[in-house]
């Protein structure tokens, strides 16, 4: 995962501006953060660096007077969270500074032959090989202007395993990167350019952004930026340059104490957007999912819950079979893709590595592919052939909340669309935008917080549900544990007696989904079940029931009951966090783009 930014330019604040750039990636990664810059004026050239382990926070930084530097926010794969293995590495000489997101999966092999040629390294990570390894081929690479990418790509081809990579060489005073699996983008200032691992980073300085594609390689410098071909060497001439629309940063946080408690706020106004907005799109999904001979949803994390929800929805409203796998597993099962599937990738960032390597097994059996993604120009959206955007705006939290609810909606609508009904589709998702705005608001969410306060020292919680608001459940579930720590556990209503049920003890805490659908009536015997064995059932409904030992009431919004049902538990999720003490933005050992196997 990791963020990474870099500048070559005439400021002369590069180190601050890099930092702000980390400050906006800390999402990738946020074990250990640090920057290396050029000090301006030294004769010879020298790097000044600095490192600290934990999140950024508000912290400043040391370096000063610098026109050129790289940093980066680690999330460890290889060595412990120390100060010694976070980025930027150096190589012997200390004239090159080297920023990794990724797996050098050949290091060890790659680190004995270094050592035995006198190399000395300073850290346990696979990253510091690369610098060493530079380090030799500037040996061999003729000087000039190129010498460093050309020097990088000798090095990429040996790397085995996924990277994207920036080495700051004081000399030549440039960047250069390659990249093969984890995303990196560059972008085209006016004297000076920019690299980083999303554009979100990068809109507050232009709109002007090239992305890399694998197995490229890029030369970074004030002026201009060129573009390699990594295995020949070749230059690549005429780089696609996109400009970008998408909304910018938010930049604070709007009164909201954390980004989770924004992000959860907003989805009212992100509903309505897509309401208003996004019904031509679903239509054209529509339009290529009845086209399809077979579909298939796949996602991780919060979007394959979205995708098994999308499952329910095109069976119960369009009467057509989608099939559903995460994005890890895809590969397993996916030797029956053909030309005539559709695979239609679910993701926030469009950078889960996961996804990606599903959607492009199914692209070399020939497969249209279509996505969900909220991040213009992300690999996804530019893999596919039709890339629905969610247009939630940055999503900083760790945890998906708006981008979650985004897809249902999105989803819902195409639904609607399979049987020319997108218009009662949008009238379903404003209704829940609605409700939704309702409840963060008429005290509904404060009756979440008195249940955190009486559960929060309970070790265990499980959710239920049937049809849809069974991924919902398993959902809910994920929400809670990432943020909270709190074990919770979705389960499919009908489950309990095989086996779950042994789980409930005296005043477990059971969370029931019952939306005034066809499973009310199933889920509310379940609940009776857990209940007759002491189980606590929060019932989350539009009907009242005996069985309640706490309802949470919410508007009976027909289809869209599941957009509504999302937002109770993920304003459980968040009081449960912040009343153990935790920073819901930023859970223990999370990234939010998940770009490592
Ligand atoms: N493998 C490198 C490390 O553990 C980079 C990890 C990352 O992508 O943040 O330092």
């Amino acid at each position: 995962m990791c963020g990474i930014f870099g500048y070559v330019g005439t400021r002369s604040d590069a180190p601050q501006m890099v930092l702000a750039g980390l400050k906006k990636l800390e999402y990738r990664g946020y074990d250990s953060w640090g920057i290396a810059s050029r000090e301006n004026g030294q004769r010879p050239a020298a790097l000044a660096v600095e490192k600290h382990i934990g999140k950024i926070g508000q912290a400043e930084t040391v370096l000063i007077d610098s026109t050129l530097a790289i940093g980066h926010t680690r999330w460890a794969t290889h060595g412990g969270v120390t100060d010694a293995n976070a980025h930027p590495h150096l190589d012997c000489e200390e004239r090159l500074a080297v920023i990794h997101n990724g797996i050098v999966e050949n290091h060890e092999s790659l680190r004995h032959g270094l050592k035995a040629r006198g190399h000395t390294f300073r850290s346990e990570t696979d990253t510091e090989v690369i610098a060493h390894l530079v380090e030799d081929e500037l040996t061999v690479v003729p000087e000039g202007s190129e010498q460093l990418v050309q020097a990088l790509m000798a090095v990429f081809r040996r790397l085995d395993g996924l990277s994207a990579i920036g080495v700051l060489d004081t000399r030549t005073r440039c960047i250069a990167a390659a990249k093969n699996g984890s995303p990196l983008v560059l972008g085209w200032g006016n004297g000076e350019n920019f690299l980083a691992s999303d554009s979100s980073a990068l809109l507050e300085h232009t709109r002007r952004l090239t992305f890399l594609e694998d197995g490229q390689a890029a030369l970074v410098l004030d002026d201009t930026i060129k573009l390699y071909d990594a295995a020949t060497g070749e230059p690549l001439l005429d780089p696609k340059v996109w400009d970008i629309t998408w909304a910018d940063e938010v930049a604070d946080l709007e009164g909201h104490p954390d980004f989770m408690s924004k992000e959860i706020h907003e989805q009212p106004r992100v509903l309505r957007k897509l309401a208003e907005q996004c019904a031509p799109d679903a239509v054209a999904l529509a339009r290529m999912i009845a086209h399809a001979s077979n579909v298939h949803f796949v996602g991780c994390g919060s979007a394959s819950h979205a995708g098994k929800v999308g499952e329910y929805l095109f069976s119960r409203i369009a009467g057509k079979q989608v099939s559903f796998a995460v994005g890890s597993e895809f590969g397993y099962l996916e030797h029956f893709i053909d030309p005539k599937s559709l695979v239609v990738g679910l993701s926030q960032s469009g950078e889960t590595i996961d996804l990606l390597d599903s959607m492009k097994a199914a692209q070399r059996r020939g497969a249209k592919l279509a996505a969900l993604v909220n991040v213009e120009g992300s690999s996804l959206y530019r893999l596919v052939d039709h890339p629905v955007l969610l247009g939630a705006g940055p999503e900083r939290c760790v945890l998906a909340t708006k981008s979650f609810t985004a897809k249902l909606a999105v989803l819902l609508m195409a639904a609607h669309a399979m049987h020319g009904r997108v218009e009662h589709g949008r009238e379903l998702v404003e209704r829940a935008a609605d409700e939704i705005q309702a409840f963060l608001t008429d005290g509904r969410a404060e009756m979440m917080r008195t249940l955190a306060e009486k559960i929060v020292d309970r070790e265990h919680l499980y959710v239920i549900g049937r049809g849809p608001s069974y991924p919902m459940a398993l959902e809910a579930a994920l929400k809670i544990k990432e943020v909270s720590y709190m074990h919770a556990e979705g389960f499919a209503g009908g489950e309990l007696k095989h086996g779950v049920i042994a789980l409930i003890d005296e005043g477990t805490p059971c969370i029931v989904l019952a939306p005034n659908d066809d499973s009310f009536h199933a889920i509310i015997s379940g609940a009776q079940e857990i209940k007759a064995r002491g189980g606590f059932i929060v019932g989350i409904s539009p009907r009242q029931s005996d069985v309640w030992d706490l309802h949470i009431p919410v508007a009976d919004v027909g289809e869209g009951a599941e957009l509504v049902n999302a937002v109770p538990p993920q304003v459980l999720a968040y009081h449960l966090a912040r009343l153990r003490g935790l920073d819901p933005d930023k859970p223990r050992n999370l990234a939010k783009s998940v770009t490592v196997k």
